[in-house]
């Protein structure tokens, strides 16, 4: 691996604040602390710091010696309601709080990343917008940081993001072009039929049995409607009726979430959804009513963007280390971000060679390997310079 010396000198510091925002984890809007300890180092190097946008994000920009490009670095600084099962001695310290997803490695390869090229600000033709969202784990952070003006007038020209993940191992960087995480849609259902005696169903118009119906009929969005070679996930996750078991309730409540690349795709299955929920809820006499909360749209990788990444990546780990992943089923809000700015979110891998298998995201024992810190802030630095040294 090829890190530079510039930060190289950070790593013991990188790693320092890591474990510190990982014993002190924060929930989506409550990166107080957190966003505090982000303000106050870049303040110290000379970023002209904004704080408060989105209720917590935080934002830096540095005007370089010379005018030119403005890139966008961004890292997310939230937290998951898990409670943490690890027996590392920084484990969290809120309880069931925890970085479970690497956040707290971000972070504190943003501010690392920050501190690296403040150094060299005097030379550097262009300007460095750095941004700490909020609640990325809830994807309404980014939104909530652009309606409260965090970029402002400015029109970033590149950006770059990354994300540590043990699916592959430390000394590995995964960039793909084009789509690279799904949009997100949270959907609401609710059947609603006639309540009544459990042993008179007559008498009642039963939304259990219709849920039921709805349900299965909904599996056909994506096996017969969607074509084949797109990518759709319609999960229906929480369901609830009733109070008692001689009771037929009057309603059932459904939650679940919709997951698409393709936009035009989205739009027509939430048609389809509420068509197939009306109708099928009709045949059994029940009505159906589907709303849906539209949390965030894909994140699309520039393919310009991708390269510059892919070179930078290559720097540092060799070209035989980089993966080309499939796209995600997950979502990610940064797509706001880079509906802004062409952009490239990489993916650093972060499992120790030991572990089999490594320990997954959002699970109470996750964990990285720390040389990740090093490879995310170099590959950060990196793409920064040479976006801004692109024509
Ligand atoms: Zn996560
Ligand atoms: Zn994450």
């Amino acid at each position: 691996m090829n890190i530079s010396p510039e930060v190289g000198a950070f790593a013991k510091q990188m790693i320092a604040l890591r474990r510190d925002f990982h014993t002190h984890p924060e929930l989506g809007f409550q990166e107080t602390r957190t966003a505090g300890i982000v303000a106050e180092r870049l303040r110290g190097l000379g970023y002209t710091v904004r704080t408060g946008l989105g209720k917590t994000g935080v934002v830096g920009f540095l005007r370089g010696g010379k005018p030119g490009k403005t890139v966008l670095l961004r890292a997310d600084m939230d937290a998951l309601p898990i409670q943490e099962q690890t027996d590392v001695p920084w484990r969290s310290e809120a309880a069931g709080v925890m970085h479970a997803c690497g956040h707290d490695a971000h972070t504190a390869m943003g501010l690392c990343a920050a501190a690296v090229l403040a150094q060299e600000a005097a030379s550097l033709a262009g300007n460095l917008l750095f941004v700490f969202q909020p609640a990325e784990e809830l994807l309404i952070g980014a939104e909530a940081m652009l309606r409260d003006g965090a970029l402002d007038a400015l029109q970033p020209d590149a950006a770059f993001a990354v994300h540590v993940m043990n699916r592959w191992p430390v000394g590995t960087i995964a960039i793909r072009d084009g789509a690279v995480m799904t949009s997100a849609d949270k959907l609401f259902l609710t059947v609603a039929g006639k309540g009544g005696h459990g042993a008179n169903p007559h008498m009642a118009i039963d939304p259990v049995v219709a849920t039921a119906q709805v349900i299965s009929a909904l599996q056909t969005l994506v096996s017969r409607e969607t074509p084949p070679l797109k990518t759709a996930v319609l999960s229906l996750t929480t369901l609830q009726a009733g109070t008692a078991f001689n009771i037929i309730p009057d309603r059932v409540e459904i939650t679940g979430t919709l997951r698409c690349y393709d936009a035009d795709l989205r739009e027509s299955l939430l048609k389809s959804l509420r068509r197939t929920a009306e109708g099928v809820a009709a045949a059994l006499r029940c009505t159906a009513e589907v709303r849906n909360a539209f949390l965030t749209p894909a994140a699309v990788n520039d393919a310009t963007m991708a390269q510059i990444g892919r070179d930078a990546a290559t720097g540092i780990v060799g070209a035989d280390r980089i993966i080309a992943p499939e796209p995600f089923t997950g979502s990610d809000d940064l797509a706001y971000f880079w509906q802004r700015a062409p952009g490239c979110y990489a993916f650093v891998g972060s499992a120790k060679a030991e572990w089999s298998p490594a320990p997954t995201s959002h699970n109470a024992k996750f964990d990285i390997d720390e040389s990740a810190l090093t490879v995310g802030a170099e590959f950060l630095v990196r793409a920064a310079r040479a976006a801004l040294s692109s024509r």
